[in-house]
């Protein structure tokens, strides 16, 4: 029964060679037209049952920590006093963001898997620091695409009631709707859309990635990247994107960026085209002008074949290496924009402690 659940995940979001008719995807942009089909994996039919085997049944030890990751918890009382330009790690691409006095959010997962079903599936590593009843009303939830580690229908649920907009790249609006989020709430924007909201400009930006949330419908809704625009802040979030030269187009129409929450995780040789190794993630920051990188996308879900802490280990090398500042603040620690602050390398030596017999609960992880 799980490993029907991870099978289906695994299909349904990794090993697809689909390339979807371009007729059935009319709607969406041509600009992403122009880039179908992608090649989610790499080799023939049968290296990809290889690949899917060797995920199912060859995962190294080590792509889920042996400890709970540390989560600091976070209160409603603590967001409403944040000053702007506040950034909160929730886990996984879900990054909360205090911008002009209002709280934005970014692919909302609160659910313990990442599936279409609770009893099989990518796992989380840790709890949520806050969950969706005690966070503040939340000006907009911005959506990067349809994969279920982005899109979880029982986070969107909650959250229609405190949220006055949802926007969505094309065709992923829909489905919003069709989970009962009124469709006033609800912006579908095409790539270099813009939409102004609450003081802020955003806008749908492209990104190389796939879409699909079953077997039959792959590629039908877009997917992007999303650039937040303030008085004094420039925010990029990538969503899911294997690296390519949008970044350099994006960075000198909307550059230089504040911060970049850019995707750092799920890589793999088999499949370099829809998610970057931290060398790609360092350049793509480089590309769009950043100051300060964000690393998402890591460390909440076991999606790929590296370590669990490797995407940390990696950016934060590199960054040290070529003096780019990576902000890593733990699960719920605030992180300011502004500030070219690392945060503690709260990941660092967790596993070795529990092999140690040092810690066994999060409690113990208190000092981190
Ligand atoms: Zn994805
Ligand atoms: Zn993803």
């Amino acid at each position: 029964m799980v490993m029907f659940g991870v099978f289906f995940v695994m299909v349904s979001t990794l090993l697809d060679n689909s390339s979807s008719s371009a007729q059935t995807r009319s709607s969406l942009s041509l600009e992403s037209d122009q880039r179908f089909p992608l090649k989610v994996t790499k080799g023939g039919s049968f290296e990809q049952v290889r690949i899917m085997w060797d995920f199912l049944f060859n995962k190294p030890a080590d792509t889920r920590p042996s400890v709970e990751i540390p989560v600091q918890t976070l209160t409603k009382q603590e967001l409403l006093t944040a000053p702007n330009n506040t950034v909160y790690r929730l886990g996984h691409s879900t990054v909360l963001m205090k911008l002009h006095d209002t709280f934005w959010i970014t692919d909302p997962m609160f659910s313990d898997r990442a599936s279409p079903v609770q009893w099989a599936g990518p796992q989380r590593f840790h709890r949520p620091p806050i969950t969706i009843d005690d966070l503040p009303p939340i000006k907009a939830v911005i959506i990067s695409h349809d994969h279920y580690d982005h899109l979880d229908h029982d986070s969107i649920v909650k959250l229609a009631v405190k949220t006055e907009y949802f926007l969505t790249p094309l065709g992923v609006g829909a489905i919003l709707v069709g989970w009962g989020v009124p469709s006033l709430k609800v912006k579908q924007l095409d790539w270099w859309q813009e939409m102004a909201i609450g003081g802020l400009q955003l806008v749908a930006t492209p990104a190389r990635h796939f879409s699909g949330r079953g077997m039959f419908n792959k590629n039908q809704t877009q997917w992007a990247s999303w650039v937040f625009l303030t008085d004094d802040q420039r925010v990029f979030f990538s969503g899911d994107s294997g690296y390519f030269d949008g970044f350099k187009r994006i960075g000198d129409k909307y550059g230089p960026f504040d911060i970049t929450l850019l995707e750092t995780g799920a890589y793999n040789a088999n499949w370099p085209e829809v998610h970057m190794h931290p060398e790609e993630t360092i350049q793509a920051h480089i590309d769009l002008k950043g100051r300060n990188l964000f690393p998402i996308h890591n460390g909440t879900f076991d999606l790929s074949m590296h370590s669990w802490h490797d995407p940390l280990d990696r950016i934060v090398a590199l960054g040290n290496a070529l003096g780019i500042p990576v902000v890593t603040p733990a699960v719920g620690k605030p992180a300011r924009m502004v500030e070219a602050a690392g945060g503690r390398r709260w990941w660092e030596n967790l596993d070795s402690l529990k092999s140690s017999g040092c810690v066994s609960r999060i409690s113990d992880l208190n000092h981190i």
